[in-house]
């Protein structure tokens, strides 16, 4: 069982609110049972239950080790905001699966909603669902939607930006890839079921991003999130078995 709490100072956590009526009522939990803390600082707590009274629980903290579940690469993925409210939803919880540090919507040429069409509350709360089904450390971030525009100035900030676009004949996503070294921080770039302008590839490009080809097929766009997430956290090697490192 993986709780979100605030920070955790000292041997002994009390939860309140939700986080108690989560553990104490809706699993069911007795004194004795064990439970993970996730104060979200790269760190998970393994901790045994000491003390549930009505409106509180009562955790000793027993061990600290390093998040297993986060990767070493920040991923974030830039989604072109796609037509259905329930494709964002899928898009935002099989990120979360996948590691992605931060999803950010973007409203590029194509798309055909408005940044109303994100419902911000929602998606954090897919977001902690997910990131607590997994055994994520974090719970990712969906940012508030910005243009396309907005998005090319922050593609500098990234060590590697990969633009995933439809029409891209020449390089392969496993090209840039593995000729990329060293890299901690990426972007990807997804478009909508309308598919990126081809002036949209070149402004990317001019900011630094590379255009790739995801096959030749054309996914649709909830699938091109999930597939270039995977495919990124797999090349850059995040796919290993991770054994626990106690006492960090
Ligand atoms: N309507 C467009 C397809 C859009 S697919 C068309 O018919 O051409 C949605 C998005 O998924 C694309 O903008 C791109 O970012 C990504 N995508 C899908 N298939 C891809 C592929 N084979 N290579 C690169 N990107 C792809």
């Amino acid at each position: 069982m993986r709780i979100f709490t605030s920070k955790i100072k000292g041997e002994r956590v009390v939860l309140d609110g939700d986080s108690h009526r989560h553990v104490a009522y809706a699993l069911r939990s007795k004194v004795g049972d064990r439970i993970t803390l996730c104060p979200q600082d790269g760190c998970d707590y393994s901790g045994v239950i000491e003390k549930i009274t009505s409106d509180k629980t009562t955790v000793k903290i027993v061990e600290k080790f390093r998040s297993l579940g986060e990767p070493n690469i920040e991923l974030t993925v830039y989604f072109a905001i796609p037509h259905k409210s329930e494709k964002i939803d899928l898009i935002v919880q099989k990120l979360t699966e996948l590691g992605v540090v931060r999803m950010q919507p973007i409203v590029s040429k194509f798309v055909q909603v408005g940044a109303k069409s994100v419902k911000e509350d929602r998606l954090a709360r897919i977001c902690e669902e997910a990131a607590k089904q997994c055994g994520r450390g974090v719970i990712p971030k969906v940012s508030t939607t910005i243009s396309f525009d907005d998005m090319c100035e922050e593609l500098g900030g990234y060590d590697l930006a990969i633009f995933a676009y439809e029409n891209e004949k020449t390089v392969s996503l496993k090209s840039v890839l593995r000729s990329s070294r060293s890299i901690k921080t990426v972007a990807a770039i997804v478009g909508s079921e309308g598919g990126f302008a081809p002036e949209e590839a070149s402004k990317a490009a001019e900011f630094g991003a590379r255009c790739v080809s995801l096959g030749s097929r054309i996914l649709r766009a909830e699938t091109a999130n999930m597939a270039l997430a995977a495919a990124i956290m797999y090349e850059l090697d995040e796919w290993q078995i991770k054994s626990e490192e106690k006492g960090v």
